[in-house]
């Protein structure tokens, strides 16, 4: 791509975006906009556009597409893999855009592309409602959703994408649609965890909610030293059966520089339920459970913000199996080995029953996980990132070497990583994946982060394709309808 498509885009733009939504290089706005949660993608796009104006976004996809210029989309900015940037190209950036709104009638949410899971949180526990999403405030829910969304109600209630009813999605061809279980029933599958992305703009999402559960939530902690046998002990506990009222996260992570194991859970059944659950815990890993205790939810949903605020470097990698078979001692190992104490390695269980519940309609990879372990590492400077990705990719290696079913998060992990989303060997899901490709996003205009694997499985741009291309209409992009705030 030319930088002379890019600044042939700009003119055009400029001629029908109001002023202050778009965002040039030459803006003191610039450096802070062009910002994502992994400071490891330092790109910079040759423009920002901020609207929610439809008119405004169909005829700079058009620009884009006609002139050849990428296309990046974002909502909260915090892939890992820096999905919702791109260098020389248009980044579509709604993270200013993050109202929420919640119908009583319905009990329906319908959420803003920028919206944060704590501007969720906060709108729906006024009226004692919610969606299970993820564990930092932060984070975007569309991006969220479109991998899946892992949260402290997984056990019970699934991931966040099992809650999407409907979304609103501007195609390439200028096309909206509203996507739903009855209404393009295959595109609504791949928003529903496919980890994809939307083969669209995504401009609304619209949840069911959930009553806001009572929960007891918190913290137990024990030393490194005692670590793989705690695990050890979780495993034997959700070999005899696991739970549909208690999330457990267990946590390897320095606290005050100190490496210690900290099992957090977060059990959100009826009061009998958390009874039972927590003392079968108890019993079997003992520790120190002052820390536990009835939580409100939201605040819960915050509760760990502050070991993952950025400006920071970011790697991570992911590895999922549907057995609970990770070695704890590896693990232990891992963390005793990592070079700064902002490494975690962050394990995660699941309740196979849940996720297959919710399975009809969704395209989530990984119903059938038992658990999942993420290494994360974190780190202020450029010359600390070989030592930060060798020891994530080398204890990884370690850690998945003899499993040979081990699959990857698409939202915990970059898209060179070939265990994860699209590329992570569903053949099946390849399929109905590129099949959306075809009906929805042709010229491939959204084809970044885990979808790059359906492209270069697909080769070179087709005859057809560029003839398609040439098709499109390249008129003024000049719009009568103002931007939304
Ligand atoms: C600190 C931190 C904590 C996290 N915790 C959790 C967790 O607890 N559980 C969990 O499951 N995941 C978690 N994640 C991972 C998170 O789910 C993904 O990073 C997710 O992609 C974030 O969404 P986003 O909108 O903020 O990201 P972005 O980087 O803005 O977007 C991610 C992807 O979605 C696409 N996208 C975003 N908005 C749109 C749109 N409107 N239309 C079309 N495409 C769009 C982007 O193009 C990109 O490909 C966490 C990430 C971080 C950094």
């Amino acid at each position: 791509m030319s930088g002379e498509a890019a600044r042939a885009l700009v003119e055009q733009l400029k001629t029908v975006v109001p002023d202050g939504c778009l965002v040039l290089p030459s803006s003191p706005r610039y450096d802070a906009a062009r910002q994502v949660y992994n400071r490891m993608h330092d790109h910079r796009p040759a423009a920002i556009l901020r609207t929610l104006d439809e008119a405004v976004l169909r005829k700079a996809l058009t620009g884009a597409a006609t002139l050849g210029v990428p296309v990046a989309v974002r909502g909260g900015g915090h892939h890992i893999g820096g999905f919702s940037t791109v260098d020389g190209g248009l980044v579509i950036d709604f993270s200013v855009f993050r109202d929420v709104a919640y119908d009583p009638e319905t009990r329906t949410a319908r959420v803003r592309p920028g919206a944060r899971l704590g501007d969720l949180d906060a709108r729906l526990a006024a009226y004692g409602r919610c969606v299970p999403s993820g564990t930092v405030s932060d984070t975007g829910i569309t991006g969220l959703t479109l991998g899946g969304g892992i949260g402290w109600l997984v056990a019970g209630h699934g991931l966040t994408c099992d809650h999407l009813s409907g979304a609103r999605v501007l195609l390439a061809d200028g096309r909206i649609l509203e996507v739903s279980r009855d209404h393009h029933p295959d595109l609504f599958h791949a928003l529903r965890g496919g980890g994809a992305g939307a083969f669209g703009i995504i401009l609304e999402l619209r949840f069911r909610t959930l009553p806001l559960p009572r929960i007891t939530a918190g913290s137990v902690r024990f030393p490194l030293d005692r670590a793989a046998d705690v695990l050890h002990r979780i495993h034997g506990l959700l070999e005899e059966r696991t739970p549909t009222s208690l999330t457990l996260a267990p946590a390897l992570v320095h606290r005050d520089g100190v490496p210690e194991l900290s099992v957090d859970l977060c059990c959100h059944g009826d009061a009998r339920e958390t009874a039972m659950e927590t003392a079968r815990l108890r019993k079997r890993i003992g520790g120190d459970w002052s820390d536990v205790g009835e939580r409100e939810y939201p605040r819960w949903q915050a509760h760990f913000d502050s070991s993952f605020l950025p400006p920071m470097r970011g790697y991570w990698k992911s590895s999922h199996s549907t057995r609970l078979a990770f070695d704890p001692d590896l693990m232990t190992g891992a963390l005793r080995a990592a070079p700064t104490a902002r490494c975690s390695v962050l394990v995660e269980y699941f309740n196979t029953d849940t996720l297959r519940a919710h399975a009809e309609g969704s395209a989530y990879p990984l119903r059938e996980s038992r658990m999942g372990v993420l290494l994360s590492a974190r780190w202020p400077d450029r010359a600390e990132d070989d030592t930060h990705v060798r020891w994530g990719r080398t204890w990884t290696e370690r850690l998945r070497s003899g499993h040979d079913s081990v699959r990857a998060y698409s939202n915990y992990s970059d898209a060179s990583d070939s265990h994860a989303g699209v590329a992570g060997g569903d053949r099946r899901l390849r399929d109905a994946l590129r099949r959306l490709e075809e009906t929805y996003d042709p010229d491939r205009l959204f084809a970044r982060g885990h979808r790059a694997g359906l492209t270069e499985s697909r080769g070179a741009r087709t005859p057809a394709e560029d003839d398609r291309r040439k098709r499109l209409p390249s008129g003024s992009l000049r719009s009568s309808t103002p931007a939304a705030p």
